[in-house]
């Protein structure tokens, strides 16, 4: 993939860079190690001074990196400035409360362990190599930035090939912000260096969110290393409707789930599971909305979905949907990608769907639904389980015994219900099963790169 700012509403390419040489990469790990020992000889009072600052800069610059990453993949304009304030408030987050996170923790009563005083230590790791994905490039690359650099690890972004300018603009961010040299790097290069990157010595762990096969192929690695990973992939999240729930609300809530983000999300709602007393309301509430949404230039303001961010990822989206509508699924509103320039493909709602469908069991990476009908809680269960994700899920109704059962039962790294998922800094964030292990954001995501010090006493 060459690393380069392409047009997804027309396909033009309007910039290209160069990967990084081998001695570029070379002086970017020594500055890296440099940066570690800089950075952690820092207090957290500094750190939070500079990431304050850099909160700051993100809201002086909202609107001009908002239209950067919009250009570069499609989101739209309105999404792009929440995810710009987003990142100033996990910037914030982080400043105000890492020192708590990491404080020390004495254990109750240290003549157990036969100590006079014992305690856990938590310190930074070092460098820290992130492979980040496109789809909400400045928030996946600093819900890791973030902490990290307040626990004192620095960062080494690899940012996905077609965002290249906001990978730049993250680390112009962090030196600005008054960061030691060293402490947030990008590096501009392909998925072949990532090997060489992560084999180093001085790397001391990865973190990537993207899909499952990168997962693997950077997990590989770093087994191999023996370096500690935090992997974010992808999921196919069940939404499950049951007959107590608010209909309307329900349905009103499932089109922003799917389509949030131009229906590029690991976290949005992909399959509609709704009970069978309910399915008929549900359906034409549901497709209604999503026919009504307005596609088109992601910078005017009224658009709701813009396009999507790769002709690749087109490709895959549609080539689902039509393996289904050959094998019998029905097609409720959209289904076919319109003939004109660009990466577009409409709102779609996709009924009938079988196992032996591929929708049935992959991820959909763009604003499809699939819709499905169940006559029991615990066929709902059965259908909602039924992937090899296990990211977040969606569960709508107002029983309470039921809200328990579905937080019980949901194979999932977080049930939201009555709503839809959404990752906020103070609630922990990663999935189980093939969506990936380790938490991101809250306390347990500034701890998964520190080293768990155990202090005694005698
Ligand atoms: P990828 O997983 O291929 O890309 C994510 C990041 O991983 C990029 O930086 C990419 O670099 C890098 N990467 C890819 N392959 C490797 C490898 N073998 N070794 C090291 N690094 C690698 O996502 P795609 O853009 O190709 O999207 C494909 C599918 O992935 C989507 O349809 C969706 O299902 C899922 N996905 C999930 C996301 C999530 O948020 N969980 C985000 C994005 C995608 P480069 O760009 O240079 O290839």
């Amino acid at each position: 993939m060459p690393i380069a700012t392409i047009d997804p509403t027309d396909g033009r390419v309007l910039k290209t860079f160069q990967p990084l040489t081998e001695a570029q990469v070379e002086a970017s790990l020594a500055r890296s190690a440099e940066g570690f020992a800089a950075l952690r000889a820092t207090t957290f009072e500094q750190r939070a001074t500079w990431l304050r600052a850099a909160a700051d800069i993100l809201d002086a610059e909202r609107d001009e990196i908002a239209r950067t990453m919009t250009v570069e993949m499609g989101k739209t304009l309105v999404a792009a400035k929440a995810e710009v304030s987003k990142c100033a408030t996990a910037c914030r987050y982080y400043a105000e409360h890492a020192a708590s996170f990491l404080a020390d923790e004495p254990i109750g009563d240290p003549s157990e362990v036969k100590a006079v005083r014992a305690y856990v230590r938590y310190q930074p790791l070092g460098p820290v190599l992130a492979v980040m994905p496109w789809n909400f490039p400045l928030w996946q690359a600093m819900r890791f930035a973030a902490p990290a650099l307040m626990a004192g690890n620095p960062g080494l972004l690899k940012h996905a090939s077609n965002v290249p300018q906001t990978a730049l603009f993250m680390e112009d961010l962090f030196r600005r912000a008054g960061f030691p040299e060293g402490s947030f790097q990008t590096l501009l290069i392909g998925s072949d260096q990532v090997e060489a990157v992560l084999s180093d010595r001085r790397v001391a762990a990865a973190t990537l969110t993207g899909s499952e096969g990168a997962g693997r192929a950077v997990a590989a690695i770093a087994g191999r290393e023996l370096k500690k990973t935090v992997l974010e992939l992808g999921g196919s999240d069940p939404f499950v409707v049951m007959p107590s729930a608010d209909i309307a609300r329900a349905a009103e809530v499932a089109v922003t789930a799917r389509c949030q983000n131009n229906g590029q999300s690991c976290i949005a709602a992909k399959r509609f599971i709704v009970h069978t007393d309910v399915y008929d309301a549900f359906a034409t509430a549901f497709v209604d909305r999503m026919a009504a949404l307005t596609v088109g230039d992601p910078q005017d303001e009224k658009t709701d979905v813009g396009p999507l961010a790769t002709e690749q990822g087109r490709t895959d989206v549609a080539e689902l949907v039509d393996d289904a509508v050959a094998k019998g699924a029905t097609v409720l509103c959209g289904g076919t990608a319109p003939e004109r320039a660009g990466w577009w493909y409409p709102p779609t709602v996709v009924a009938d769907l079988t196992p032996d469908m591929r929708m049935y069991h992959e991820e959909v990476f763009g604003p499809v639904a699939g819709l499905y009908r169940v006559s029991s809680y615990e066929e709902a269960i059965e259908v909602a389980n039924g992937t090899d994700f296990g990211l977040g899920s969606n569960a709508w109704t107002g029983d309470p015994a039921e809200q328990e059962r579905f937080a019980r039962d949901l194979e999932a790294g977080a049930v939201f219900v009555n709503g839809m998922v959404t990752s906020y800094p103070q609630l922990p964030f990663g999935g189980i099963k093939v969506s990936g292990y380790g938490r991101e954001l809250s306390s347990q995501g500034i701890r998964e790169f520190c080293n768990v010090k155990t202090v005694w006493v005698g």
